[in-house]
Formats: C-alpha cells, structure tokens, sequence
C-alpha cells in the first residue's frame, strides 16, 4: 500500500511535530481535535482536521473508534499516535491493522511485551540484558511481597506492572511498611492502568536515568542513535534532558548499545524506541523498562545525530529501508555531534509546587537564533485548561560543547516570553546557572537536593521584571476586550511586533 495520507492521532506540541514531518516526507496529515483545542495549531496545520467530541480525553483523543473512523473517512492509510493517549495500546495498534490501516509504531506483540514489566524483565534477562535485581512475576500478596523485599534488602521500590508516568510506584523502607505500599499501589495501579498486578525491585540510591534511542526497520536493521541522559526530574517526571550525557564514555556507550538493540531484537521490535537504563555511580547499568514510541525528548536526539525521527518512523511504517548513515547492524555506532538540551516548557508553577496552571495565553515571544529549536503546541490567544498534560512546548539548545549548548539556552529562555499564566520558565533559567548542574552533577535525586536552592536563587538580572511589565502591559490593553472564552479566543489583533520591539526597549532600559 503506498502512504500518502497520514491521521495524527494526538494534539500539542507532538502533533504539530508530527504534521511537520509528514509534510516534509511529503505526506498529507489529517489532525484531529477536541472542542476546546478548535484553534490550536495542530489543527491549523495539517491539510485537514476531523472533531472528535468534546473536552474529556475517553470522549476524544483516547476514543480509538472514532481516531480510526475519522482515518478512514479522510481516505488516510496510517495513523500516527504521538506519544500518550493510545500510543503504547497494543489493543490500538491491533485495530488499527484489522481495520486496513497502518499504526505508526511497533507490532502489537512488541507493544504488549514491553507493556508488562514483568514480563519485559524476564525477557530481557533472557536476552542477556541486566535488569533492576528484583521480581519477575507479579506478587501474590504483601507476604511474598515482604519476602522479596528481605531478600533484596531494603529500600525496595514496590512497582505497577502496567505502571507508567510514574504512577503505582511505592518506595518501601522496613517490613512495617510493605503492607500499606502495596495496598497502595495496587489501588493506584487498577484505578490507572485497570490492572493492579505489581513487583518490588531493589532502590537504586542515586542513579541517573539514561536511555538509549534505538530505531528499526522491516529489513531486521536496528541502530542505536547514542543516549539522552534525563536525570533532571520531579516525582518521576522528566524535566531537562540532554545527549550526549557527561557520565557516558565512548566505551560504555558501546555496551548500553548493545544491550539496547537485544532488548529490540529480543522482542522483534520495529520503528523508534527508547530502552530506559538506571546508570549507578560505579558504572553499573540496569535496563528499567522500554518505550514503544516516540519520546517527548526525542529532539535533543535529533540535533546530536544529525536525524529526523518522526520522518524515519514514516519511512520505516511505509516499509523503507531507514536513512540513517554510518552504522549497519546490531550494535551498529554512530557517533554524536556536539552537544543538546532540552527544557521542557509547562503549564506549572516552579513557586508554587509545580501546580498546574490555567488561562489564556495572551501573549508569546519564540526564541531563536543559532541551534535553537521551538517545538510548540500552542500560540497566543489558546486557552490552557486541566484536560490534558501540562506541556506546552520544548525548548531545545546545541552547541559545539555543553557550555556553549548551555549558554544558548540561557539567551533563548531569556528571550522567551510568555504572558498569561505562570510557567516552568524561570525554574529552568535558574537551573542554567546552578553549579552542580553546570559541572554535570546530577542524578535522579537531583532536585531532592537543589530545589530549593534553584528556586531561591535570585532571578536573572532584569527579565524577571521586564515579564512583569509585559504582563501589565497585555492586562491594560486588554481592558477593553471581553474576556476570552475557549471557543471564542482568537490570537490578539493587537500588533505583537511592537509589543515585542516595545518590550526589547523596556527590558534594555532595566539592565
Ligand atoms: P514509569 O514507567 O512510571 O515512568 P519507570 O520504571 O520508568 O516508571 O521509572 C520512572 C523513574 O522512577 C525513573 O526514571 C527513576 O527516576 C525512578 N526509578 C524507577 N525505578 C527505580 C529504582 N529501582 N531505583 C531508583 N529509582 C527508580
């Protein structure tokens, strides 16, 4: 079947991405929507959009019937599914494949294997691939639980074999507490993912999370495109990411390759994937789990390896060969060039425990300029709501070392301006300036220990206030207009440019 027509089956930053990519694979995109995301971007740029229903996810962008009917009505042969929502459903991909589509994505039986963790370990440990020293079949009860754990040894974490976004995770530090973690998190673990099945694995004390792209084609080719190092997180949750990471040698790089590409193999794996590792202090590495999708981090990927993911992902869906250079085989090296960021940009608010944030966005300044990239899934005059994850864009640094990629990203984050709500900005300005953070310090544990110290810091000279004044500024222009709704807000007819020039002359006057 030729591809010439793909549906996007996502919204945000990651469905404009992936419209961008079909059009430069020289495809047609099909978005789709919810009712308040009418005006996002997404929809505006693909060459057609299909309304799914109303705001609740289970009502639109998680509803697979309607994704493949709004498929087949628009004459699409392939849906890409982001990352989130039905991305790693192999339940989804199945239907999509009985209904003559193609699922941009791995077979179902590699999403399914990777899907259980349980599962996934014994796997990979068949494969040779270290895992985490735990359990690979799910407990029976807080007795076997409490078991495992003694044998292990304390602190133990109590995991969900379905878990993901770091939910149904429990850390455990004496027998006294095993009973009430594994309540826990097997409540949390059917509420979210309808299975409550759990394991414990050994707590690894200051680890960093290092993961390992990989990318497969129909032709039994697997290449490693090198690692991204996101130790930078918060409950889990990944915050900046970089690649290559400073804690990786050439030689090491070569081993977590290697296990990488038996993890694919060893599952029959096709199309971009990230084999998840935690790195310990002495070198020691454990496979953690595997994404079968593309990854919000991707980007830094890109920039070093010199790739277009999202374009390889068609190419391999349409049963090409992939296009990446200078590797061939299992195993197969490539090597990175310079050096990349990324800070993802959220609806949160860095002072206030990283509370997720609501309102119109009224006004924005995209940075750029030499190795910047702005991948955004929002524009002035789009209404931020809790419906859905809080991202709202990346903003991703290179450079020819990791200063220089450093530095650029301190000037683009500098230039950035966002005015309506509070967002993850400063918080990510001020870990530009930290001293653990510049001399690569870093592990899961990270923020434990800087938060506070990153958050107290004094703000960057100026642009603190300069955003003050812009955010008066938009407030009083915006008197007299009425209060923009979900449905009615438009980008505002107010000149940005000299908004923008007015604001540079402020904020020149303030330094
Ligand atoms: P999820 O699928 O919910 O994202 P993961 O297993 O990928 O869960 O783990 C998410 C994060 O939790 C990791 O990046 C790491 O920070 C932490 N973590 C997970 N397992 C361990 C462990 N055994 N020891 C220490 N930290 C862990």
């Amino acid at each position: 079947m030729s591809l010439k027509r793909v549906l996007v089956a996502n919204r945000g930053e990651i469905a404009v991405r992936v419209i961008r990519a079909c059009h430069d694979e020289g495809l047609a995109a099909v978005a789709v929507y919810s009712e308040p995301d009418r005006l996002a971007p997404h929809v505006r740029d693909a060459d057609a959009a299909v309304l799914l229903g109303p705001a609740p996810s289970s009502e639109s962008y998680l509803d697979a019937s309607k994704l493949i009917a709004a498929a087949k009505d628009t004459g699409c042969q392939a849906i890409h599914p982001g990352y989130g929502f039905l991305s790693e459903r192999a339940a989804f991909a199945e239907a999509c494949k009985d209904a003559g589509l193609i699922f941009v994505g791995p077979p179902a039986s590699a999403i399914r294997a990777m899907g259980d963790k349980t599962e996934a370990r014994r796997r990979m440990q068949a494969a040779g691939v270290p895992v985490v020293p735990g359990t690979t079949t799910p407990l029976r009860d807080p007795i076997e639980a409490r078991k495992e754990a003694k044998r292990l040894g304390y602190p133990v974490l109590v995991k969900a074999a379905a878990g993901g976004g770091g939910k149904g995770m429990r850390l455990v530090a004496n027998d006294a507490d095993v009973e009430g973690a594994f309540q826990a998190a097997r409540r949390e673990a059917q509420k979210a993912f309808g299975d409550g099945s759990l394991y414990v694995e050994k707590y690894l004390e200051r680890p960093r999370h290092i993961e390992i792209q990989i990318l497969a084609d129909h032709r039994g080719r697997v290449v490693a495109l090198g690692e991204r190092e996101c130790s930078i997180q918060r409950r889990h949750q990944k915050l900046i990411e970089e690649s290559p990471s400073v804690a990786v040698s050439p030689a090491l790089r070569r081993r977590l390759s290697e296990a990488a590409t038996a993890a694919a193999g060893a599952v029959g794996y096709v199309s971009a994937g990230t084999i998840e590792f935690l790195l310990t202090p002495s070198g020691e590495f454990y496979f953690l789990e595997m994404n079968t999708r593309i990854q919000v981090e991707h980007p830094v990927t890109e920039f070093v390896y010199g790739v277009d993911l999202v374009r390889e992902q068609l190419r391999i869906a349409a049963g090409q060969p992939m296009r990446v250079h200078g590797a061939s085989g299992p195993g197969g090296q490539l090597h990175p060039r310079g050096h990349a960021i990324e800070c993802r940009i959220t609806a949160e608010d860095p002072f206030n425990d990283f509370l997720p944030q609501t309102g119109v966005l009224q006004y924005l300044r995209v940075p750029s300029g030499p190795g910047i990239r702005w991948d955004a899934g929002i524009e002035a005059g789009n209404d931020v709501t809790l419906f859905y994850d809080p991202l709202l864009a990346k903003l991703i640094a290179w450079g020819e070392t990791r200063e220089i990629a450093i530095q650029r990203m301190r000037r683009a984050l500098s230039e950035l301006v966002i005015v309506g709500l509070p967002t993850s900005q400063p918080f990510h300005l001020r870990v530009m300036d930290d001293a653990e953070f510049l001399k690569g310090e870093i592990d899961i544990r990270y923020l434990e220990r800087a938060g506070a110290r990153v958050l107290a810091a004094p703000p960057r000279a100026g642009l603190e206030r300069a955003l003050a004044v812009a955010a008066a500024m938009v407030a009083d222009q915006g008197h007299d207009r009425p209060p923009p709704s979900s449905l009615t807000a438009r980008p505002p007819q107010s000149n940005a440019w000299t908004q923008a020039a007015r604001l540079d002359a402020l904020r020149d006057g303030l330094e």
